[in-house]
């Protein structure tokens, strides 16, 4: 045991050829740190500028800071074992800072921390206590990494992490072993220059491997775009997106050479967990491989022989990868836009895709219907046209308007509106938002339908929208602002939510599962409100992967509009784990997840749950007689 009459045990006197030695060591181990380090920092650098980044203000990017990279939060939250181990390794280092500057000055004679001094004596014990728990995180990921062995790790054993590993227990363990020696004992020089050799080469290991995260992560995390699958702007007419290495960004490969290959991006992915191609860490080191072999001022293409176009256009953008990555990658805006490089520079050949793409540029929906099938609907079922004295316009979008069973949801939607007596209205000339281009990257027609719809909302004196649908919620509040500014809008289970008090509760024995959308939790971090909506309904049962890591119902993406699969559907994985909660009841609240359910239900047996919209949910508990 540290008694508290132990001391940090030091070599008293240095010889002239220890200190030398020490220099050049030191120097050389600097050198070859910086040769690494400054192409990297090269690298970076040269690339391209970030259009749209503002690093103002800052009072965001230092929560950040503080919460993610000082206090681990992210890290420890999504994994608490691994996340507390790698949290103690993370702080030693922080608590070793010091230590090391005076060990080194101390070689060389000029030490300014006294292990019989005040300060020194604290500094030394609190930096032991790190030194311990750092020793003892090291050893939980090495036995984690070496004998747990997650296949989101890779296959083959990293034996680089292993030393890596063995360094800095070896850097904890002679620290300690110093407290136990006396300062004139040989051991303790022993101890002195196994600590010194260690961290010399410790030092240029760190940027020819993954540790390079531990000196530019904390950049990314504070460069962060902010917000959650920020999508830059195009700039010029010149701009296509990720095309090839002069497109590259300074965040892009910041964020590349940042990646701790930690893979918990790829634990959460659909697409890797369906038998896919797509593995995000796998696209974020092809871009570092890129980087690493041809250099941001490359014209060839990135996709090839770097990253595959057929994995980035598996992507559902679902977002689970970048709100699990600890080091602040941002996948999207690297995903998004490979796909914009491929599709303005028509290198993306796809029969489905330009079937979408024609769909909305002659009848503006993206299921191809023509709008007569709408206005017949918006009859039927007596919707009122919006005029400009309603409340709310009610946004149909493409699912509302043309798919039966969004339809439907629409149709109990404003039951439970005309019960609270909310007045609203529906817009003839509503187009797609264009949210499947967007994630496609079809920039141009994207761009036609944001700036058709914002004429028709500003012509129509439009003050709010209401939506049932989440993906119709984030193009419109987020992505139109490239092209001007929207309406408020808000999903209908906020709305719902806010009149919870006023609807009716239901007294059933349902228990109803309610599966989290993407596009409405991670996107837009409404968890709580649909969850209040369903329970007027039934009883709500959480399924296993549930709120921000909920898994994806295959659809986001443009990918509901493409063709089949390859792999396991992601749908059917998602209802099988809904299923498997034995609840009575599907509850959703999208109209794409609906959609995606359910085949996937229908195919799961007789004891499939029934699938309802939280709308359908609500108006169920209304009385009969409650007109539409
Ligand atoms: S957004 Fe979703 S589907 Fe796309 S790579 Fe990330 S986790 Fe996979
Ligand atoms: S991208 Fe982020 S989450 Fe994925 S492996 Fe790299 S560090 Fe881990």
């Amino acid at each position: 045991m540290l008694s508290l009459a132990a001391t940090l045990a030091e070599p008293q006197h240095f010889s002239l050829a220890e200190k030398l030695l020490l220099i050049v060591l030191t120097a050389a181990s600097a050198a070859a740190f910086w040769r690494r380090f400054g192409a990297v920092l090269d690298k970076i650098r040269q690339s391209k500028k970030d259009p749209g980044f503002h690093l103002f203000p800052l009072g965001r990017r230092v929560w950040d800071f503080f919460w993610e990279v000082l206090c681990q939060a992210k890290v420890i939250r999504q994994r608490p074992l691994p996340g507390l181990a790698h949290a103690f390794v993370f702080w030693g280092f922080c608590a070793f800072a010091l230590v090391t500057l005076n060990h080194f000055a101390s070689g060389i004679g000029v030490g300014f921390l006294s292990p019989s001094g005040p300060f020194g004596r604290f500094y030394f014990y609190l930096a032991a206590a790190f030194a311990f728990t750092c020793a003892a995180g090291i050893f939980g990921l090495f036995v984690r990494r070496f004998f747990i062995r997650p296949k989101w790790l890779g296959q083959k054993l990293s034996w680089e992490s292993g030393f890596i590993a063995l360094l800095i227990f070896v850097l904890m363990a002679t620290y300690l072993a110093a407290f136990f020696v006396a300062d004139a004992s040989p051991a303790t020089r022993i101890l002195w220059w196994t600590h010194t050799l260690a961290i010399l080469i410790f030092l240029p290991i760190i940027p020819h491997t993954k540790h390079l995260h531990l000196l530019l992560s904390p950049a990314t995390v504070f460069l962060s775009r902010g917000g959650f699958s920020q999508i830059p702007p195009l700039v010029g007419d010149e701009d296509f997106g990720l095309v090839a290495g002069t497109d590259l960004t300074q965040l892009v490969s910041l964020q590349a050479y940042s990646c701790v290959e930690c893979g918990r991006c790829t634990e959460h992915c659909p697409a890797a967990n369906t038998g896919k191609l797509l593995n995000p860490k796998e696209i974020v080191l092809g871009v570092r491989a890129y980087l690493n072999d041809l250099g941001p001022a490359s014209d060839q293409s990135l996709l090839g022989k770097y990253n595959a176009q057929e994995a980035v256009f598996q992507c559902t953008t679902c977002g689970a990868c970048e709100f699990q990555c600890p080091v602040g990658i941002e996948h999207l805006p690297i995903l998004i836009g490979l796909r914009r490089g491929a599709v303005n520079t028509g290198a993306w050949e796809d029969d489905y895709g330009a079937k979408l793409f024609l769909a909305l540029e002659r009848g503006s929906n993206a299921l191809g219907i023509s709008p007569s099938e709408r206005d017949k609907f918006i009859q039927k079922q007596a919707l009122a046209l919006f005029d400009g004295t309603q409340e709310y316009c009610l946004w149909l979008g493409c699912m509302g308007g043309y798919d039966p069973k969004g339809r439907e949801i629409v149709a109990d939607f404003a039951r439970v509106m005309n019960y609270l007596g909310t007045s609203y209205g529906v817009l003839r000339k509503e187009k797609c938002t264009g949210d499947p281009v967007r994630r496609l990257g079809n920039d141009l027609l994207f761009q036609q339908l944001a700036e058709a719809n914002l004429e028709i909302l500003a012509q129509s004196k439009v003050k709010k929208i209401v939506t049932i649908c989440p993906h119709c919620v984030r193009t419109i509040q987020e992505d139109w602002k490239d092209y001007g500014t929207p309406p408020p809008i808000e999903h209908h289970s906020e709305f719902l939510a806010r009149f919870a008090d006023k609807l009716p509760k239901q007294i059933t024995d349902e228990t109803i599962v309610y599966h989290d959308p993407c596009y409405l939790g991670r996107y837009r971090n409404v968890f709580d409100e649909p969850r209040a909506v369903t329970a007027l309904a039934g009883t709500v049962v959480e399924a296993p992967r549930n709120h921000e890591r909920s898994f994806c119902c295959g659809a986001g993406g443009g990918l509901t509009f493409l063709g089949e699969e390859t792999g396991e559907r992601v749908s059917h994985v998602r209802a099988a784990e809904l299923v498997a909660t034995g609840a009575t009841t599907v509850g959703t609240a999208c109209p794409f997840c609906n959609s995606m359910f359910r085949d996937a239900l229908a195919e799961s047996g007789e004891a499939a749950p029934q699938l309802l919209d939280i709308a359908q949910l609500t108006a169920r508990g209304l009385p009969k007689n409650e007109a539409v």
